[in-house]
């Protein structure tokens, strides 16, 4: 839409703009064919997003991410089907789990030739670009612009960065001189600018940060300085409740202090002369959640100048703005610093967005949504029907405040990349319950109340009185697996 059709459409809404009541969502003032704007972090946990209301929001500000959420909406249940970076980039694009789009694991190829979202969106008249991290080893398709990172991508403190544009031979490397959240947000501001403004665009804005080794902006050195982040109750654990499998495994931040301790810690060594184990846990907690958070101010000021274009353009109103991160990630939870399992902090995506002509601002839903519906839920914005190929459904209905009837009750979950440090598992998890199978060796089962147990330190599944809950989570787990084709 140019500037004089807003300009119109602003006066037929009235002075109030496009304030919506229950009324206003049946009478679709957005345009048919919406922009969307998605802003992926990576490894961004909901805890470290100020209006998720974590034991950290009383110390973080993230003004500029939270505003996508007071003028749209928080999702408190959207989570990941495999938490690791790559399985969840190929399920957003396919809308498929990873056992169907054949990424399971970190080292397995997207296949260019797979149908994807952008694919679909170009053939229904969008203006297609990813910018930033890919991480899918093969050349992304479906883009009419793309200018990724290769690989991991580095976050070029006080150095340059390296991506890779589309219109040379795949593989070949431009440098970027400043810092990599910077530059992301650079090209795709350059990128919108110099669109076909005649036609809807999907832009895929794919941050490196908060990744780790956690390399904040030197400008942002001292920000948090003195601030003592709270310590999640969890990161003291004893578990001896969990199940042989996993009890002992996890990265845990003594590992984390023990790399932190070397010399070359990117962020500056930390110096633990004379802590006990205690001790140097609470340091490398603070150090951690210090160098994360410092990462997101980079994040937040980036998200603040692209929201900043679409207003100065006049796009906000019909823009879908979404805000979400490729898993979540723990920050101390379970004495963790990683992902990969399906235990909260690593399952739970966060997801905000905004799009003022259907969703009420400053809503909350609690649907059980994963990545797999995202793809689903951007071709329904635009006038596209979910192909039989995905397997996700579109929760663009969900966001106008209206649960379809038969929303799905369950999520399913399955981590592949079984390591030497977090063994391989699948699991159920519904509004109240999860329950977890360790299929490796040693296999086991555990089962969580989350109303009762919210921080999951509790693992009933040998608990009597939750006999019958464990078989109806079983046959559910059962019922799944075999609706997704998951049978193996
Ligand atoms: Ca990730």
């Amino acid at each position: 839409m140019n500037r004089r059709d807003f300009l119109k459409r602003c006066a037929a809404v009235g002075a109030g703009g496009f304030v919506l009541s229950n009324q206003a969502l049946e009478v679709r003032v957005g345009s048919k064919h919406p922009n969307i704007l998605y802003i992926m972090s990576d490894d961004h946990s909901t805890s470290a997003i100020k209006c998720y209301g974590s034991i950290l929001a009383v110390v973080i500000e993230t003004p500029n991410i939270d505003r996508i959420r007071r003028e749209g909406m928080r999702l408190n249940n959207c989570f990941c089907t495999n938490s690791i970076c790559t399985p969840s980039r190929a399920t957003i694009l396919t809308g498929q789990y990873s056992h169907v789009n054949g990424v399971t694991t970190l080292g397995k190829t997207l296949d260019r030739d797979r149908q994807n979202v952008a694919k679909l969106l170009q053939q229904a008249g969008y203006q297609t670009a990813v910018v930033g991290k890919w991480h899918l080893k093969s050349e992304p398709s479906g883009f009419d612009y793309y200018n990724v990172l290769p690989g991991q991508g580095k976050y070029g403190v006080l150095n340059t960065v390296e991506l890779k544009e589309k219109g040379n031979p795949w593989g070949t490397k431009k440098e970027y001189e400043g810092y990599v959240t910077d530059i992301i947000a650079d090209i795709s501001l350059q990128w919108l600018r110099n669109r076909d403004k005649n036609k809807p665009f999907f832009l895929m804005c794919h941050n490196k940060a908060p990744h780790g080794l956690w390399e904040y902006n030197p400008k942002y050195e001292h920000l948090y300085e003195g601030v003592e982040f709270p310590e999640p109750m969890s990161l003291w654990e004893d578990k001896s409740h969990r199940c042989e499998a996993s009890r002992d495994a996890g990265r845990d931040i003594l590992q984390l202090c023990s790399r932190m301790e070397d010399p070359t810690w990117p962020t500056g060594q930390l110096d633990t002369t004379g802590m006990d184990d205690t001790q140097k846990k609470k340091a490398a907690y603070q150090k951690y959640l210090h160098d994360y958070m410092r990462c997101i101010a980079s994040v937040d000021e980036n998200v603040g100048r692209l929201l900043d274009y679409l207003d100065d353009e006049g796009l906000s109103n019909d823009t879908v703005v979404i805000y979400t991160s490729d898993q979540g990630m723990f920050l101390g939870e379970h004495d963790y610093y990683d992902k990969r399992w399906i235990f909260e902090d690593s399952l739970r995506m966060p997801f905000l967005v905004r799009y003022s002509s259907e969703i009420r601002a400053g809503s909350v839903n609690n649907d059980i949504i994963n990545n797999a519906d995202f793809a689903p839920t951007f071709l329904d914005y635009a006038g596209v029907s979910t192909p039989s190929d995905m397997q996700g459904s579109s929760f663009r209905t969900n966001l106008a405040g209206k649960t379809p009837a038969g929303w799905r009750r369950s999520m399913y979950y399955r981590y592949w990349m079984g390591t030497s440090e977090v063994p391989v598992h699948y699991g159920v998890r519904t509004k109240r319950y999860k329950l977890i199978y360790y299929y490796g060796l040693p296999s086991g089962w555990e089962l969580y109340d989350l109303q009762n147990d919210p921080l999951e330190m509790n693992n009933v599944y040998n608990e009597p009185s939750y006999t019958g809950v464990v078989s109806e989570m079983k046959a559910e787990l059962s019922r799944l697996r075999e609706h997704l084709g998951d049978t193996e």
